[in-house]
Protein backbone atom coordinates (compact mmCIF):
# COMPACT_ATOMS: atom_id res chain seq x y z
CA UNK A 1 0.00 0.00 0.00
CA UNK A 2 1.51 3.64 -0.91
CA UNK A 3 1.26 5.88 2.55
CA UNK A 4 2.30 9.10 0.28
CA UNK A 5 2.22 9.09 -3.32
CA UNK A 6 3.25 12.91 -4.86
CA UNK A 7 2.08 13.63 -8.37
CA UNK A 8 3.42 16.86 -10.08
CA UNK A 9 3.78 18.93 -7.00
CA UNK A 10 4.46 22.32 -7.48
CA UNK A 11 5.13 25.70 -5.45
CA UNK A 12 5.39 29.50 -5.77
CA UNK A 13 5.45 31.43 -3.03
CA UNK A 14 3.69 34.93 -3.01
CA UNK A 15 6.84 36.60 -3.05
CA UNK A 16 7.81 34.55 -6.63
CA UNK A 17 10.14 31.97 -4.75
CA UNK A 18 9.25 28.73 -6.72
CA UNK A 19 10.28 26.11 -4.41
CA UNK A 20 8.94 23.40 -6.40
CA UNK A 21 9.16 22.55 -9.60
CA UNK A 22 7.53 19.16 -10.44
CA UNK A 23 8.13 16.72 -7.44
CA UNK A 24 6.97 12.95 -8.05
CA UNK A 25 7.75 10.16 -5.21
CA UNK A 26 5.95 7.62 -3.63
CA UNK A 27 6.70 6.49 -0.36
CA UNK A 28 5.34 2.32 0.67
CA UNK A 29 3.68 1.70 4.02
CA UNK A 30 6.51 0.36 6.42
CA UNK A 31 8.76 2.60 4.78
CA UNK A 32 11.99 4.54 6.52
CA UNK A 33 12.46 7.28 3.71
CA UNK A 34 14.82 9.95 3.44
CA UNK A 35 14.09 13.33 1.33
CA UNK A 36 17.82 14.50 1.51
CA UNK A 37 18.85 17.78 -0.07
CA UNK A 38 21.12 21.17 0.51
CA UNK A 39 19.11 23.93 2.34
CA UNK A 40 16.51 25.86 -0.25
CA UNK A 41 16.08 22.85 -2.02
CA UNK A 42 12.38 22.69 -1.02
CA UNK A 43 12.18 19.96 1.39
CA UNK A 44 10.35 22.26 4.03
CA UNK A 45 7.99 23.09 1.83
CA UNK A 46 7.08 19.76 0.62
CA UNK A 47 6.86 18.50 4.08
CA UNK A 48 4.63 21.41 5.36
CA UNK A 49 2.38 20.98 2.10
CA UNK A 50 2.16 16.94 2.90
CA UNK A 51 1.17 17.97 6.69
CA UNK A 52 -1.33 20.73 5.49
CA UNK A 53 0.84 23.68 6.86
CA UNK A 54 1.32 24.95 3.35
CA UNK A 55 -0.88 25.11 0.26
CA UNK A 56 0.76 23.70 -3.06
CA UNK A 57 0.28 25.83 -5.97
CA UNK A 58 -0.35 22.71 -8.28
CA UNK A 59 -0.17 18.92 -8.43
CA UNK A 60 -1.82 15.99 -6.38
CA UNK A 61 -0.76 14.62 -2.84
CA UNK A 62 -2.52 11.27 -1.53
CA UNK A 63 -1.56 10.37 2.10
CA UNK A 64 -2.89 6.15 2.34
CA UNK A 65 -5.62 6.92 -0.36
CA UNK A 66 -6.98 10.46 0.81
CA UNK A 67 -6.08 12.97 -1.37
CA UNK A 68 -5.62 16.46 -0.10
CA UNK A 69 -8.25 18.02 -2.51
CA UNK A 70 -11.01 16.21 -1.91
CA UNK A 71 -10.37 14.70 1.72
CA UNK A 72 -8.24 16.64 3.60
CA UNK A 73 -9.42 15.92 7.12
CA UNK A 74 -8.53 12.29 6.61
CA UNK A 75 -5.57 12.50 4.99
CA UNK A 76 -4.43 15.02 7.75
CA UNK A 77 -5.38 12.26 10.47
CA UNK A 78 -3.37 9.81 8.98
CA UNK A 79 0.10 12.44 9.56
CA UNK A 80 2.03 13.74 12.41
CA UNK A 81 4.60 15.97 11.95
CA UNK A 82 7.67 17.08 13.71
CA UNK A 83 8.32 20.57 12.23
CA UNK A 84 12.63 21.91 12.64
CA UNK A 85 11.77 24.69 14.97
CA UNK A 86 10.15 24.38 18.47
CA UNK A 87 6.38 25.82 18.16
CA UNK A 88 4.59 24.94 21.16
CA UNK A 89 3.45 27.49 23.97
CA UNK A 90 6.37 27.30 26.26
CA UNK A 91 4.52 28.00 28.92
CA UNK A 92 2.23 25.54 29.01
CA UNK A 93 2.95 22.38 31.19
CA UNK A 94 4.56 19.55 29.11
CA UNK A 95 1.11 17.16 30.02
CA UNK A 96 -1.14 20.02 28.82
CA UNK A 97 0.69 20.33 24.97
CA UNK A 98 0.37 16.65 24.39
CA UNK A 99 -3.22 16.27 25.62
CA UNK A 100 -4.00 19.73 23.52
CA UNK A 101 -2.57 18.04 20.62
CA UNK A 102 -4.82 14.97 20.55
CA UNK A 103 -7.88 17.05 21.65
CA UNK A 104 -7.08 18.96 17.04
CA UNK A 105 -7.68 15.22 16.58
CA UNK A 106 -10.99 15.00 18.12
CA UNK A 107 -9.40 12.34 20.77
CA UNK A 108 -12.07 12.56 23.81
CA UNK A 109 -10.43 13.75 27.16
CA UNK A 110 -10.01 10.47 28.86
CA UNK A 111 -8.27 8.43 25.84
CA UNK A 112 -6.38 12.16 25.26
CA UNK A 113 -4.63 11.43 28.52
CA UNK A 114 -4.15 8.03 28.11
CA UNK A 115 -2.69 8.53 24.77
CA UNK A 116 0.07 11.21 26.26
CA UNK A 117 1.02 9.52 28.59
CA UNK A 118 2.15 6.13 26.74
CA UNK A 119 3.97 8.38 24.49
CA UNK A 120 5.60 11.02 27.17
CA UNK A 121 6.78 7.49 28.90
CA UNK A 122 8.10 6.22 25.92
CA UNK A 123 10.24 9.28 25.26
CA UNK A 124 11.26 9.77 29.18
CA UNK A 125 9.58 12.80 29.64
CA UNK A 126 6.68 11.67 31.68
CA UNK A 127 8.62 12.61 35.22
CA UNK A 128 8.71 16.43 33.09
CA UNK A 129 5.19 16.28 32.61
CA UNK A 130 4.19 18.97 35.43
CA UNK A 131 6.89 21.50 33.72
CA UNK A 132 6.80 23.99 31.61
CA UNK A 133 8.18 23.37 28.30
CA UNK A 134 10.57 26.41 28.91
CA UNK A 135 12.25 24.25 31.79
CA UNK A 136 13.30 21.54 29.07
CA UNK A 137 16.53 21.04 27.62
CA UNK A 138 16.51 21.27 24.13
CA UNK A 139 16.77 17.77 23.35
CA UNK A 140 13.92 17.42 26.10
CA UNK A 141 12.03 19.80 23.51
CA UNK A 142 12.79 17.95 20.94
CA UNK A 143 11.16 14.51 22.43
CA UNK A 144 8.27 16.49 23.51
CA UNK A 145 7.81 17.27 19.24
CA UNK A 146 8.12 13.61 18.81
CA UNK A 147 5.76 13.06 21.84
CA UNK A 148 2.56 15.14 20.08
CA UNK A 149 3.32 14.15 17.05
CA UNK A 150 2.35 10.65 18.06
CA UNK A 151 -0.60 11.12 20.27
CA UNK A 152 -3.00 10.51 17.49
CA UNK A 153 -1.45 7.32 16.27
CA UNK A 154 -0.67 8.84 13.00
CA UNK A 155 0.50 6.30 10.33
CA UNK A 156 2.91 8.28 8.91
CA UNK A 157 5.71 9.71 10.75
CA UNK A 158 7.33 12.64 9.72
CA UNK A 159 10.15 14.91 10.92
CA UNK A 160 12.14 17.96 10.03
CA UNK A 161 15.81 17.59 10.19
CA UNK A 162 15.26 16.17 13.17
CA UNK A 163 18.89 16.19 14.33
CA UNK A 164 19.42 19.45 13.26
CA UNK A 165 21.67 20.98 16.64
CA UNK A 166 21.32 17.73 18.17
CA UNK A 167 24.67 16.55 20.13
CA UNK A 168 25.92 12.99 19.21
CA UNK A 169 24.30 11.22 22.02
CA UNK A 170 21.18 12.27 21.54
CA UNK A 171 21.19 12.27 18.06
CA UNK A 172 21.98 8.66 18.85
CA UNK A 173 19.16 8.01 21.17
CA UNK A 174 16.72 9.61 18.66
CA UNK A 175 17.98 7.10 15.76
CA UNK A 176 17.08 4.21 17.73
CA UNK A 177 13.83 5.61 19.28
CA UNK A 178 12.86 6.07 15.05
CA UNK A 179 14.35 2.76 13.93
CA UNK A 180 12.29 0.92 16.91
CA UNK A 181 9.13 2.65 15.84
CA UNK A 182 10.06 1.78 12.25
CA UNK A 183 9.84 -2.08 13.10
CA UNK A 184 6.87 -1.58 14.77
CA UNK A 185 5.43 -0.52 11.59
CA UNK A 186 5.01 3.27 11.32
CA UNK A 187 5.93 4.60 7.98
CA UNK A 188 8.44 7.26 8.84
CA UNK A 189 9.92 10.42 6.11
CA UNK A 190 12.86 12.39 7.12
CA UNK A 191 14.46 15.34 5.87
CA UNK A 192 18.04 15.60 6.07
CA UNK A 193 21.24 17.53 4.61
CA UNK A 194 22.94 15.06 6.08
CA UNK A 195 23.96 11.89 4.01
CA UNK A 196 25.34 9.70 7.05
CA UNK A 197 21.80 10.13 8.84
CA UNK A 198 20.15 8.70 5.87
CA UNK A 199 22.25 6.41 5.69
CA UNK A 200 21.86 5.24 9.25
CA UNK A 201 18.03 4.91 8.86
CA UNK A 202 16.47 4.90 5.82
CA UNK A 203 15.56 2.08 3.18
CA UNK A 204 14.94 4.46 0.26
CA UNK A 205 16.42 8.16 -0.19
CA UNK A 206 15.13 11.06 -2.91
CA UNK A 207 17.40 13.96 -3.51
CA UNK A 208 15.89 17.27 -3.87
CA UNK A 209 17.90 20.23 -5.44
CA UNK A 210 16.21 23.67 -6.49
CA UNK A 211 13.09 22.40 -6.28
CA UNK A 212 13.21 19.02 -8.23
CA UNK A 213 13.41 15.52 -7.37
CA UNK A 214 17.42 14.35 -8.89
CA UNK A 215 17.69 10.45 -7.63
CA UNK A 216 15.18 8.43 -6.34
CA UNK A 217 16.19 4.82 -5.10
CA UNK A 218 17.34 2.72 -2.71
CA UNK A 219 19.75 3.30 -0.17
CA UNK A 220 22.28 0.30 -1.18
CA UNK A 221 21.70 1.42 -4.94
CA UNK A 222 22.88 5.17 -3.83
CA UNK A 223 25.49 4.05 -1.46
CA UNK A 224 27.31 1.60 -4.29
CA UNK A 225 26.80 4.78 -7.00
CA UNK A 226 29.05 6.88 -4.53
P1 LIG B 1 1.59 30.74 1.26
O1 LIG B 1 1.81 30.92 -0.22
O2 LIG B 1 1.70 29.29 1.68
O3 LIG B 1 0.36 31.40 1.80
P2 LIG B 1 3.30 32.98 1.96
O4 LIG B 1 3.97 33.28 0.67
O5 LIG B 1 2.12 33.82 2.38
O6 LIG B 1 2.86 31.43 1.98
O7 LIG B 1 4.41 33.03 3.11
C1 LIG B 1 4.13 32.61 4.43
C2 LIG B 1 5.01 33.38 5.41
O8 LIG B 1 6.42 33.01 5.34
C3 LIG B 1 5.00 34.86 5.14
O9 LIG B 1 4.76 35.52 6.38
C4 LIG B 1 6.38 35.17 4.64
O10 LIG B 1 6.79 36.46 5.06
C5 LIG B 1 7.26 34.15 5.29
N1 LIG B 1 8.51 33.97 4.48
C6 LIG B 1 8.85 34.68 3.41
N2 LIG B 1 10.01 34.29 2.87
C7 LIG B 1 10.43 33.26 3.61
C8 LIG B 1 11.55 32.39 3.55
N3 LIG B 1 12.50 32.50 2.61
N4 LIG B 1 11.65 31.41 4.44
C9 LIG B 1 10.71 31.27 5.39
N5 LIG B 1 9.63 32.07 5.51
C10 LIG B 1 9.48 33.06 4.64
P1 LIG C 1 14.73 23.38 2.59
O1 LIG C 1 13.78 22.86 3.61
O2 LIG C 1 15.21 22.30 1.66
O3 LIG C 1 15.85 24.16 3.18
P2 LIG C 1 12.58 25.19 1.86
O4 LIG C 1 11.43 24.39 1.43
O5 LIG C 1 12.57 25.77 3.25
O6 LIG C 1 13.93 24.37 1.63
O7 LIG C 1 12.78 26.41 0.88
C1 LIG C 1 12.72 26.29 -0.54
C2 LIG C 1 12.78 27.71 -1.16
O8 LIG C 1 11.58 28.41 -0.84
C3 LIG C 1 13.92 28.56 -0.61
O9 LIG C 1 14.33 29.39 -1.66
C4 LIG C 1 13.24 29.36 0.48
O10 LIG C 1 13.90 30.59 0.72
C5 LIG C 1 11.87 29.58 -0.08
N1 LIG C 1 10.81 29.71 0.96
C6 LIG C 1 10.56 28.83 1.96
N2 LIG C 1 9.50 29.21 2.67
C7 LIG C 1 9.06 30.37 2.11
C8 LIG C 1 7.98 31.26 2.39
N3 LIG C 1 7.14 31.04 3.38
N4 LIG C 1 7.82 32.33 1.60
C9 LIG C 1 8.68 32.55 0.58
N5 LIG C 1 9.70 31.75 0.25
C10 LIG C 1 9.89 30.67 1.01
Amino acid sequence: MTALSIRHLTKTYKNGVQALRDISLDVHKGDFFALLGPNGAGKSTTIGIVSSLVNKSGGEVTIFGHSLDSARELAKKKVGVVPQEFNFNQFEKVFDIVVTQAGFYGIPAGAAKVAAEKYLRRLGLWEKRDNQARELSGGMKRRLMIARALVHEPELLILDEPTAGVDIELRRSMWDFLTDLNRQGKTIILTTHYLEEAESLCRHIAIIDHGTIVENTDMKSLLEKL
